[in-house]
């Protein structure tokens, strides 16, 4: 595994992974399911996270517990280099590569060589292009332009629990969406969705775009502001412009394969980004091991099988984005009901009853 980051450090937001996640880590390998539910937070079967008003009213509840037994995983929310740490673990005999770029690659039908930043290669089966939503894998073998900008922008760091909502919550604010989630040891990690145009945060460096939420927020309830105001700075904080593509299945050409951000990046409104990539991984080594002998035709079946579900999943999370984008403008913030958040929801049967070809040994 090629990854260009120096190190896997301890900095970064949270993310939440809910049950079709957890099952896909599970049919990767058991081990990587138990350090995860172990690595976070994982709600008991009473525990409900509220959409509150900005001065902290509670409007509705999502019922986040119980989903154990109901889809036969839990929701787990992490930090993510907790998430990273579950995985570096769980690799087995397969190398990490750290601080190295992956610069291009060539296939010659037999064997994939893969060129790296130091000037050294490698040769393998498979080229398995994980490498993100502006995947330098995918330029090379597709070349089918920048992913592209969906309104909002966001921001995201860990901070304490505020005391009154300790499983998380979400605010719907004029402008501003804030999602809270507990990520254990009384710590918590917050995403604000802020409508903007393109470039503007990112483009105000990390301090100052610390002190504009802050002044954007200034007359909210004030634990919560108190709780944004005490962001760990040094853990970091993000702030990205969301972006997400039109829906294809052409993840694969020859031995090379994408998976994850690369093959279908999606806007966070449905929280679903990284289960999936987890789910492409569990179904992509399931066909491989199917499949030993042809690459080609193992990585082709992958991406028929793949990509209804996940295109689904792109063009709801672009729906949603876009909705929660309209309340965010103040059009009627209050008509967000608990159908909006909650796990009842019908269309969720569908994304967390999923199930793995293979449970993982
Ligand atoms: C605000 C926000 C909130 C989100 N919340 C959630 C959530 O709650 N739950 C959820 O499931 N998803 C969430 N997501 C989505 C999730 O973060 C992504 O879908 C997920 O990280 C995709 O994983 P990936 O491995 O495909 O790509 P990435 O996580 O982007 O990883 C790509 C890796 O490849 C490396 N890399 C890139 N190029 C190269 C190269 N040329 N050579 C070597 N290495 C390279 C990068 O350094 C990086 O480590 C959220 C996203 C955003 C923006």
């Amino acid at each position: 595994m090629i990854e260009r980051a120096p190190r896997i450090a301890d900095v970064g937001s949270g993310l939440v992974l809910y049950p079709n996640g957890i099952k896909a880590a599970d049919a990767v390998s058991a081990q990587l399911g138990e350090r995860i539910r172990a690595a976070g937070y994982v709600p008991r079967p009473s525990d409900a996270r509220p959409l509150v008003a900005p001065d902290g009213t509670v409007l509705s509840n999502d019922p986040i517990g119980g989903l154990d037994a109901r889809f036969g995983a839990p929701q787990v929310s992490l930090l993510r280099s907790a998430l990273y740490r579950a995985l570096q673990a769980t690799t087995g005999d397969a190398e990490l590569v750290t601080g190295t770029e992956v610069v291009g690659h060539t296939d010659d039908g037999d064997r994939v060589r893969v060129k790296l930043s130091t000037g050294d290669s490698v040769e393998a089966d498979v080229l398995v292009g994980a490498d993100g939503v502006n995947s330098r894998t995918r330029r090379q073998v597709f070349d089918d332009g920048a992913p592209v900008y969906r309104g909002y922008t966001s921001l995201r760091g860990r901070s304490s629990t505020p005391v009154e909502f300790p499983h998380g919550f979400t605010v719907a604010g004029d402008g501003i969406d804030l999602f809270v989630a507990p990520v254990g040891g009384g710590r918590v990690y917050w995403t604000a969705k802020v409508v903007a145009e393109q470039g503007h945060w990112p483009d105000l460096g990390v301090d100052i775009a610390l002190a504009a939420l802050l002044r954007k927020i200034r007359d909210w309830h004030r634990p919560i502001v108190d709780m944004i105001r005490r962001t760990d700075k040094q853990a970091g904080i993000v702030v990205t412009d969301i972006c997400d593509r039109d829906p294809t299945d052409h993840w694969a050409k020859g031995r090379v394969v994408l998976i994850g951000d690369a093959a279908h990046p999606m806007s966070p409104a449905m929280g679903q980004g990284a289960s999936m990539a987890i789910e492409d991984a569990a179904e992509l080594s399931a066909v491989l091991n199917t499949l030993p002998g042809n690459v080609p035709g193992a990585l082709a079946e992958f991406c028929a099988e793949r990509a209804p579900r996940t295109s689904e999943i792109v063009l709801e999370s672009r729906r949603k984005g876009g909705v929660d984008s309209r309340a965010l403008r103040g059009a009627d913030v209050r008509a967000r009901t608990a159908n909006e958040f909650t796990t009842q929801d019908e269309r969720l049967t569908s994304l967390f009853g999923w199930q793995p070809r293979v449970r993982g040994g």
